[in-house]
This record gives structure tokens, sequence and C-alpha cells, in this order.
């Protein structure tokens, strides 16, 4: 059976971690991470979202800014919003949380957010700075930054020549993972929608990580023993065994049969979820330092 990598310790680990290094600088630099949060419109899942960002920016001991607006807001006011918290020295971080109401341009919005406020890691420059090894100086998106980590508990820091597969090649998860795992070493291959044999590649990957949306689509003979099995897909499915109308989560790999082939695996929920805040804490923190001139924290 596999290791289960268990993200709520490390999360929990990284958040430790943030919250003493953000008591350092406040006490000796006199500076508090100032994290601010906008949404726009009633989104039931981005309400949940923003507000356990909110109360874990607070449990860090940031200073927490939520921007709730109107679901008819126009484009030009939250740019407006946007260059008054690129102007705030309070706020050391800006975080947008899509999606946005289909007459906003979240790409205009996004790349409107100062890059060294951008703790998303979806501003171009950021973005860039990925994908050509920049990473001392990167926003790196919290998810894929998260899956790292867990993949570093398992294997090390030093991933040189292994083979690692990543389903999923979107610009917030996809991408970026395989620009880390690059930067780690790997040998890396990216899979999507057209890929041929994607069961027979999936079974070449030392590190395989799984960012479909599509509920337990990878399989227990698509994983080579032994491999480290990322999880990143969240799914919702009917679970009628819990009562009518109920539901649980799941997520890209089919968990029960995997654990029997992987070397490790992370569980849904439980596994990737919770680092995506964790890291999200981790880049403004690692913000408000360089806006206080102290070095990054490590
Ligand atoms: P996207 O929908 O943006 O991208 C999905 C990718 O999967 C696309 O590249 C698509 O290929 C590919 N794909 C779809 N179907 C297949 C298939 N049958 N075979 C191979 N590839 C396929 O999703 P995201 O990257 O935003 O998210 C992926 C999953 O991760 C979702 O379940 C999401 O909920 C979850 N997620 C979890 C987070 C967390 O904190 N744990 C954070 C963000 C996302 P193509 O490009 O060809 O269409």
């Amino acid at each position: 059976m596999a290791e289960l990598i268990d993200g709520k310790v490390v999360a929990e680990s990284v958040v430790e971690k943030v919250k003493q290094l953000t008591a350092e600088l406040t006490s000796r630099h006199g500076v508090t991470p100032g994290l601010a949060v906008v949404i726009v419109g009633e989104d039931p899942a981005s309400q949940v979202y923003v507000s356990s960002k909110g109360k874990k920016a607070k449990e860090c001991g940031f200073n927490s800014f939520q921007h709730t607006l109107d679901a008819s807001t126009s484009e030009e006011t939250l740019l407006k919003l946007i260059g008054d918290l690129n102007a705030d020295s309070s706020v050391h971080g800006i975080l947008v949380q899509l999606p946005l109401p289909d007459h906003i341009d979240a790409g205009k919005i996004i790349q409107a957010i100062a890059p060294e406020k951008d703790v998303d890691g979806f501003h171009f420059i950021n973005v860039g700075k990925l994908g050509t090894g920049e990473l001392d100086t990167a926003f790196v998106p919290c998810t894929p930054a998260g899956s790292m980590l867990l993949i570093e508990r398992v294997r090390g820091k030093d991933l040189s020549g292994l083979n690692a597969v990543v389903v999923g090649r979107s610009n917030i998860v996809g991408k970026p993972m395989a620009n880390l795992l690059l930067a780690a070493n790997c040998t890396v291959t990216i899979a999507h929608s057209r890929t041929k044999d994607l069961p027979g590649l999936c079974r070449t990957a030392d590190i395989l990580v799984a960012a479909v949306g599509r509920p337990e689509m990878i399989k227990c003979d698509w994983v080579k023993p032994g491999a480290t099995v990322i999880d990143v897909g969240i799914n919702r499915i009917p679970a009628p065994e819990k009562g009518e109308g109920k539901s649980r989560l799941v997520g890209d790999v089919d968990f029960a049969g995997a654990e029997k082939a992987a070397g490790a695996i992370t569980p849904v929920p439980g596994g990737v979820g919770p680092m995506t805040i964790a890291l999200l804490m981790a880049n403004t923190l690692v913000s408000a330092s360089r806006a206080a001139g102290v070095e990054r924290p490590s």
C-alpha cells in the first residue's frame, strides 16, 4: 500500500512557519503583511474560498482586507480598485477571486495587479520568471507550489532524472507544475485532452500529477509501481450511500485502485487542497518581507 501524503499536516507546518516569521517581521521591522482579497458577485463556492483565505490570513497575523463587489460592478470600477490596492503600502498581496462575471475581462484584471503583489502568480511577469527559471524572484501559483512541497516531502529536493507526467495544461495548475518539475531537473511530459495513449504515458511516470477535473479518471493500471501520485483534482460526485441528494469529493485519480500501485499518494480531500491556501500565506509573507527589505524567508 502506498504511503499517504498528508497535505493537512504539511500545510499546517507551512502555516506555523509563516506565523513565526510574520511575528518576527512585525516585531523587528514594524511590517504586518496585508492580504487583499477581491470578490465580485455571489458565487457560493467563491464566497467559501474567500472567507477561508481571510480567516487563515488573520490566523497568520496578517491584516486581511476583503472587498466584496456587486455582480454588476463594471470593469472600470474593478480596475480602479486594483490601482488603489497597488498603491496602498499596507497591502502586500492582491488576490482577485475567479471566476469573474462575464462582462469583466479576467485577463485584463490580472495583468493590472502589480507583479510584486501578485501572490497568485498569474501575472505575465511572474509566469515569465517561472518559465525562465527565475524562481527566487517569481511568485509561483499556489496549487503547483504546494504540490511541489508534497513531492519534495517524499522524494527530497533533488528530482534529477525522474520522469514526471503532468495531466492537464491549464495556466493555473498544469503548466506551472510542469515548469516547477522541469526546474527540479525532472524529464517532464504534459498531457492533455488530445494526448494519445494516456494510460501508457502515465505508466512511464515516476511522478504523476493529475490536474484534469474528471472524477477518478486515472486508474490503478495507469500508475507505475512505486510512483508518487499527486491528485490536484477536486470533483463533487453524487453519494447516494450517504443519503438522498448527498455528495462527496473525489480527485482525478481512482484512489482505492491507485494506492495499491503507487509508492506515495495524496488523498482527496486532505492532500493538495490545504496546501493551496498555505502557499498563499507564504507568498504574502514573502511579498511583505521584500517590501520591508528583509531577505526572502525560505
Ligand atoms: P482546467 O479545466 O483549466 O484544465 C483541465 C485540463 O485537463 C486541460 O488541460 C484539459 O485538456 C485536460 N483534460 C480534460 N479532459 C482530459 C482527458 N480526458 N484526458 C486528458 N486530459 C484532459 O482545470 P484546472 O487546471 O483549473 O483544474 C484541474 C482540477 O484541479 C480541477 O478538478 C480543479 O477543481 C482542481 N483544482 C484544485 C485546486 C486545489 O487547490 N487543490 C486548485 C485549482 C484546481 P485541454 O487543454 O486539451 O482541454
